[in-house]
């Protein structure tokens, strides 16, 4: 029984940063991580805030946890010191705890009925108990294989080795099936291999998961182009008669460009994947990166995650100078209606790591053109102040400008992070005979499966660009499709359906 009153005698405590210095020294994760003896404390009393709601809206529905976390359960095995059960309770509906616990934004806690009133203290640190869960897990052993008894005898593709790939992968190698996983990149992870930043995931934390799915029984094969026809490439052909379902996590890469804006083509001026890739490269060892900020004004386009991560990782490549831009106004620190009973997140102002270490952002700001330093070389970047607003007839979204003004500011290296834009063009849709949805990404039916027969599509790919979470939630939900499409039913648990 949770105690009901734990969060009045407990102020919320989130979790300990580095200092900057020693944060910008290195890659290693911005978090400092907690001694056994301190954390077993300092966790504990920050589960003992969760009072265990009737309805508990941390756990589920539109504005919860996707995966369905029981997230009451596990505060209270934690309060009561219990840390081998609440491994198996957090286990039993996430595979990869240790990701969502270092790069979820946490839906769960903004939906916590403690992040309501200010009285409260804020939301129960759920993030932050996930987090230590699957610390404990790691460190006293009980993340083992978990081998099948048992064997369909049906081999199923898994095309994308991102976390909905790795999610249906390994809940399908335990349901019995022979499956492997296709990366067409060196290493596998995807997004989280070569989106996320070191500081925010060190690439240890993945490799270690990989190992157990390795243990399992889920087979990989990385450097492959499923649907091409390159060297060590699996044509369409081979992969359908090879295996009984296909399972596409090809993740939603499509970056959004600004090429109708003046001087888009000038040199210094990139996609935001196109800075991070190499430079997680460079992480892992392949060599200086040719897209370094060193030395450089840079300024970073787009208000989001992979802005932040842009921004973080310019900081650490010794930039002169990072801004970075936001059309929206910048929102309150807090609530404006202090008597207001609604959760302020996410109309608060969110504020990443790296916005602590360096740099400035600038809110309200449209920018109008990249200006030449007469060697074809971006040295500039203009802006106007602007206001986001809707038509009220087309309820299209408009940037306006509020006034005539225009703003110069010097930029060596521009990074455009404004968002995705769906499923990257790749020859495996045309030979499967899949086409894009009007959104760019793929659609499915109730079962998650294609317009392909036997081909399922799950995570970012399905979705769009989105959480972590979600890729993980969507795994898991293909698995289940995939299980029963196989073998007629299956007990595997859907946490998500296709919307
Ligand atoms: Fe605990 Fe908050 Fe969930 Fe209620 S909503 S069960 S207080 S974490």
């Amino acid at each position: 029984m949770a105690d009901p009153t734990g969060f009045m005698k407990h102020q919320r405590a989130d979790a300990r940063k580095r200092p900057t210095e020693d944060r910008l020294a290195d890659w290693r994760e911005v978090y400092a991580g907690l001694e056994p003896s301190t954390r077993d404390g300092q966790v504990r009393e920050q589960a003992t805030r969760c009072m265990d709601c009737g309805v508990p809206f941390c756990h589920s529905g539109s504005a919860g946890c996707p995966l369905g976390n029981l997230i009451p359960e596990w505060n209270d095995l934690v309060r009561r010191g219990d840390w081998g059960l609440a491994s198996d309770r957090l286990h039993a509906t996430n595979n990869f705890p240790e990701f969502t616990g270092k790069l979820c934004p946490a839906p769960c806690e903004s939906a916590c009925v403690l992040a309501i009133s200010p009285e409260s203290g804020g939301a129960v640190a759920i993030k932050r108990v996930e987090e230590a869960i699957a610390a404990v897990s790691w460190e006293r052993d009980l993340v083992q294989p978990r081998v099948s008894t048992v064997s369909s005898g049906q081999k199923v593709a898994v095309v994308g080795s991102g976390p909905a790939g790795l999610a249906a992968a390994q809940q399908l190698t335990r349901a019995g099936h022979e499956v492997t996983v296709f990366e067409r990149d060196d290493r596998l992870g995807g997004l989280l291999r070569y989106g996320i930043p070191e500081f925010k995931m060190e690439k240890k934390v993945l490799d270690r998961r990989l190992v157990q799915l390795r243990a399992e029984g889920t087979k990989f094969v990385t450097g492959c182009e499923v649907g091409g026809s390159g060297r060590g490439d699996l044509s369409v052909e081979d992969l359908r008669a090879g295996y009984e379902a296909v399972v596409l996590a090809v993740g939603a890469l499509r970056g959004r460009d600004a090429t109708d804006v003046p001087g888009r083509a000038l040199s210094g001026v990139h996609l935001a994947m196109d800075h991070l890739v190499p430079s997680n490269r460079e992480c892992e060892g392949d060599g200086p990166t040719p897209i370094s900020a060193a030395g450089k004004h840079v300024i970073i386009i787009g208000g989001g995650d992979t802005g932040a991560d842009c921004y973080g990782t310019a900081t650490r490549q010794g930039a002169l100078s990072v801004t970075q831009l936001d059309q929206y106004p910048r929102p309150p620190r807090q609530r404006d209606d202090e008597r207001s009973p609604w959760p302020v997140w996410p109309w608060i102002l969110r504020t990443y790591p790296a916005h602590e270490e360096a740099g400035e952002r600038k809110f309200a700001v449209a920018v109008e053109g990249f200006v030449d330093d007469g060697a074809g070389n971006v040295r500039a970047v203009r802006l106007r102040e602007v206001r986001v607003s809707r038509d009220p007839s087309t309820g299209r979204r408009e940037v306006v400008p509020v006034n005539s003004q225009v703003e110069e500011l010097p930029a060596d290296l521009v990074l455009l992070a404004i968002g995705f834009e769906g499923v990257e063009h790749m020859p495996l849709l045309d030979g499967l005979g899949i086409s894009l949805s009007p959104k760019g990404n793929l659609s499915c039916g109730a079962d998650w499966q294609t317009s392909a027969p036997g081909v399922f599509v799950c995570g970012d790919a399905h979705r769009g660009a989105s959480l972590v979470v979600w890729a993980i939630a969507e795994g898991r939900s293909v698995a289940n499709a995939v299980d029963a499409f196989l073998t007629g039913a299956s007990e595997l648990p859907a946490p998500v359906h296709p919307t």
